[in-house]
């Protein structure tokens, strides 16, 4: 990381992103009794396994920007107690003061049909983000075709700390709570690989169950089911969520096919950008989600995906990509916290000339602390 005399929060959030961090004992006192710890719902994003211990699940710096906790105990990042608070050092020394982030207490709560504890259905991304996997399976890992930088199964495996299948009215109880405490704005779901007309099922009940526990019509946040197609774009719009998203993964179709093997079978590029398209007819300009992760691909063809979701009046969540145990580019690389800074800070250039509705009802920048697109909006005054 380039320490500047001033610190560039998005090039430290990048920074702490692909290098990890990691926390003295002490600085870890509360971590999941009064601040939110991980549960590993979906991904493990540290460098390293870490079964056995709590750690947070993300922290804020001093600008507010959420940024996500992975661990590497190799990392030049550390955060350490400092008279009642936390510093952040970079190789001892001092860059910023950091908070983490409070545990909401229905974490603490069971629900009332099975006795299972909250927080093994739904959890917060960042500080404001109900996130549900309704089905924590990926049809990929069977054939041996997973994309190359994901760790679903061994994760599960590795912790086994959620319930695998969520059922309807259990996600509801959970979404009603975490409303009801002020906890969470928008909501954030997806779920295993499976068949399209059960995935929709599935799907509309889960959020009738949120909405009879809110007593809404219609939820803000994303859904991001396997890519939803024709006539069933219409279907997810009707379940009652105001959002949809696209996990692309990858712009450049050759790296696609090579990077997401199964997935690329199953949906091309031109079939993703055909579905967007309608998705943005059927759910508003700013309302659909183009997803992809960021450091795997060239800089310019990254930067034309941003630029033709944004003509197609999408939006953009770009995941910053480090490798993590489990997924099948373990060990490697990626890019530095300068060029995520400065490719993420062209990407928000695209997108603020494209005036694409920014869809801060249903995700935000304190939503998730692995993305950086919405943190450079933000310096651009767009939050
Ligand atoms: S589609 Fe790819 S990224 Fe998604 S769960 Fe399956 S292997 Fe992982």
């Amino acid at each position: 990381m380039n320490v500047k005399q001033a610190v560039d929060m998005l090039e430290l959030k990048a920074s702490l992103l692909v290098e990890g961090v990691s926390a003295s004992e002490e600085a870890l006192t509360g971590v999941g009794t009064d601040y939110k710890e991980q549960n590993h719902g979906l991904f493990g994003w540290d460098m390293e396994d870490h079964v056995g211990s709590e750690l947070p699940d993300d922290f804020l710096l001093p600008d507010g920007t959420v940024v996500q906790f992975r661990m590497n105990s190799s990392s030049p990042f550390c955060i350490r107690a400092d008279d009642g608070g936390l510093k952040l050092l970079h190789r001892d020394r001092d860059i910023a003061g950091v908070q983490w982030i409070k545990r909401p207490d229905f974490y603490k709560t069971r629900v009332s049909q099975n006795g299972k504890k909250m927080v093994q259905i739904g959890q917060i991304g960042g500080e404001d983000c109900l996130f549900f996997c309704y089905q924590n399976y990926c049809s990929h890992f069977v054939r041996g075709k997973q994309c190359l930088f994901c760790n679903l199964a061994s994760t599960s495996k590795t912790y086994n700390s959620v319930l695998k299948k969520k059922d309807a009215e259990l996600i509801g109880e959970v979404a009603g709570a975490a409303w009801a405490e002020g906890a969470v704005k928008h909501v954030l779901m997806t779920g295993g690989c499976f068949s399209h007309e059960k995935e929709i099922h599935v799907v509309k009940d889960i959020f009738a169950a949120i909405c009879k526990h809110r007593g809404v019509d219609r939820i803000p946040g994303t859904i991001l089911p396997s890519p939803a197609k024709g006539d069933d774009i219409k279907r997810y719009y009707d379940t009652g969520i105001k959002a949809i998203g696209y996990s692309m993964e990858i712009w450049d179709e050759a790296l696609y096919r090579a990077i997401c093997p199964g997935k690329s079978e199953s949906t091309s590029h031109g079939e993703f950008l055909r579905s967007i398209e309608s998705a943005v007819g059927v759910f508003g300009e700013g309302n659909v989600y183009g997803v992809l992760v960021m450091g795997l691909e060239p800089r310019d063809t990254f930067l034309e995906g941003v630029k033709t979701l944004t003509e197609m009046g999408a939006n953009v969540v770009p995941f910053v990509w480090s490798p993590n145990p489990g997924s099948r580019l373990a060990g490697h690389r990626a890019p530095t916290g300068q060029w995520f800074a400065e490719v993420v800070r062209e990407a928000a250039d695209i997108v603020t000339a494209g005036g694409v509705p920014p869809g801060t009802e249903n995700h935000c920048y304190r939503c998730d602390g692995n993305n950086l697109l919405h943190d450079a909006l933000r310096e651009k005054g767009i939050s």
